[in-house]
Parts: C-alpha cells; sequence; structure tokens
C-alpha cells in the first residue's frame, strides 16, 4: 500500500456502490428492457389500464422508490419474487461484459467493498457473475435483505456470492431487530432513496458513513446519503449535482476520487475517463 492509499484509507473505510448503471454503463439497455417489462407487467399481471401505465410507472418511481413500492403502497396485492423474475427473466444480461479492469481495481484496494441495491438477490447475482465481479464485494445489500420475507426475516438476508469474500457479519442479530424495528414504524416497502432504507443498511452493515464513500447514478439516492452523513460521488456524470461531493463519469475513477478526498477534501470533480452516459431513467435506481 502507497503512502496515498493510507492517507486515504484513514478517510475511507469503505465504498458502498449501487450496481445497475453504476458498475456497469447505462448503454447496456439493461434499464430500457426492465422499464419495459414493469410496464408490462401492470398490465398483464395487474390488469392496469395500458394509456396509464407508463405515466404511472415514473409517477410511482418518483413517489416511492420504486415502481413495485409505489404498487404495494397503492394497495396491489401479488408475490414480490414473482415480480422480480417477471421484470428482470427476461433482461439481455448478455450484454453485460466481463469487466476485468474493475475487478482488478476493487480487489487491490483495501477499503471494505459493499453493493446497496433496490434490486432483487436473483438480478444482483446475475449481473455480478456477468461482470466477472464475483468475489469483489464483501457485502451485498438488496431488496430482500431490506424486505425479508417473514421466514427470512428470522435470520440474516443479506447475501455472498459464490467465491466471494469470507466477511464476518458483525453483530448481524441487533441488525435485524433494526429492520423489523424500521418496518414497524414504515411499513412500506424499504428502498433508496428513503432515508430509513439508508439507516437500516448502515446498521445491517454496520457502517460509518462519515468514513464511507457511497456510488450511486441516481441524483436523489446520492442527495439521500449525504444527508445521512456519506461522503458521496454521482457516477456517470460529468457535473456535480445537490449533494454529491463528487462527479465520476466512470466507476473506473473510484481511485481517483479516494485522492481528491485526501487532497482537497470533498466538493471536487473527477476527470472523467469515459464519455457521459445519458439522463437517470425511471428504472433500476
Ligand atoms: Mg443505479
Amino acid at each position: 500500500m502507497d503512502a496515498v492509499e493510507i492517507s486515504a484509507e484513514a478517510k475511507c473505510e469503505c465504498l458502498l456502490f449501487d450496481m445497475d448503471d453504476t458498475l456497469y454503463p447505462m448503454s447496456t439497455g439493461l434499464n430500457v428492457e426492465c422499464r419495459r417489462n414493469i410496464e408490462e407487467y401492470m398490465v398483464e399481471r395487474l390488469h392496469m389500464e395500458e394509456k396509464e401505465v407508463p405515466r404511472m410507472c415514473v409517477e410511482l418511481y418518483e413517489e416511492y422508490g420504486t415502481t413495485m413500492a409505489g404498487l404495494k403502497a397503492l394497495g396491489f396485492e401479488f408475490d414480490n419474487d414473482d415480480f422480480h423474475q417477471y421484470v428482470h427473466g427476461r433482461l439481455p444480461y448478455e450484454n453485460l461484459k466481463p469487466d476485468p479492469v474493475l475487478k482488478t481495481l476493487l480487489l487491490s484496494m483495501p477499503q471494505r467493498k459493499m453493493i446497496f441495491t433496490n434490486a432483487d438477490k436473483a438480478h444482483a447475482a446475475r449481473v455480478l457473475r456477468r461482470l466477472g465481479l464475483e468475489g469483489c464485494f464483501d457485502r451485498i445489500i438488496c431488496f430482500e435483505t431490506l424486505n425479508p420475507s417473514e421466514i427470512q426475516a428470522a435470520s440474516d438476508s443479506s447475501f455472498l456470492l459464490e467465491n466471494e469474500k469470507n466477511c464476518a457479519h458483525s453483530d448481524d442479530s441487533s441488525a435485524s431487530e433494526s429492520i423489523e424495528s424500521t418496518k414497524r414504524r414504515c411499513p412500506r416497502i424499504l428502498c433508496k432513496p428513503s432515508i430509513e432504507a439508508f439507516q437500516a443498511t448502515i446498521n445491517i452493515a454496520a457502517i460509518n458513513p462519515e468514513r464511507t464513500i457511497f456510488f450511486d447514478d441516481s441524483a436523489r439516492n446520492v442527495a439521500s446519503a449525504k444527508k445521512i452523513g456519506f461522503t458521496t460521488a454521482i457516477v456517470g456524470k460529468e457535473m456535480l449535482v445537490p449533494g454529491a461531493d463528487f462527479a465520476v463519469n466512470s466507476i473506473h475513477n473510484i481511485r481517483e476520487a479516494l485522492t481528491m478526498l485526501r487532497e482537497h477534501g470533498k466538493e471536487e470533480q473527477i476527470e472523467q475517463v469515459l464519455p457521459p452516459r445519458g439522463v437517470e431513467t425511471a428504472v433500476l435506481a
């Protein structure tokens, strides 16, 4: 470890990543296909008016964090696993290619590395397998982690992928109690960008937000993370957004973010490595 890394580690002991459109570029097209599948689910399974679905899909996403959370809040009853299978099952995962550069980068950094995604466990596993990033993360906080079924609630529902680091989970019993406590106060689906979801993740993964950089392509997720005390990086954007300490055009710029934190503190913009990837979309936040 060189001097820069030692100094940066003193300020940053953990890297927390969104997954979709953060660990891979939006140009893969998964986001567009996922939204199409959600709209189809709303029509085919929930029998919603077809011409109203696109507008409702966006409005529910904006109001409740995800369209799925919004549908539940409106009182629609459906199986969570069935929904996830329907919207993710036909995604063009073949568009995701192994990213050995990112893998090498992640494995070379001493910080704890975690994922915080609104997506379900099966989707996260497929994405990370396709990207060749299995074994790069200490822990993955996913839909099931924050929204365990009654069966899952009895045990830790975050997961480790095959060949993943043998990470000691700290104080899981109190984390489970924390989720149950949060769910009692907030019976809706827990997901980004709600502060409650971030707080639950902090408790589950024993994260100190003041020593963690949070990377996400969603401006609203970054804004929430900032409110709760994280150092924040908006990914895939050239310009800072409200609540972002850094803007990184590519997830390959992780190390530059750490260097900037060490040398200048926050509110600096990282030079681009890859071209910008477009605007935030309304599904895979
Ligand atoms: Mg995202």
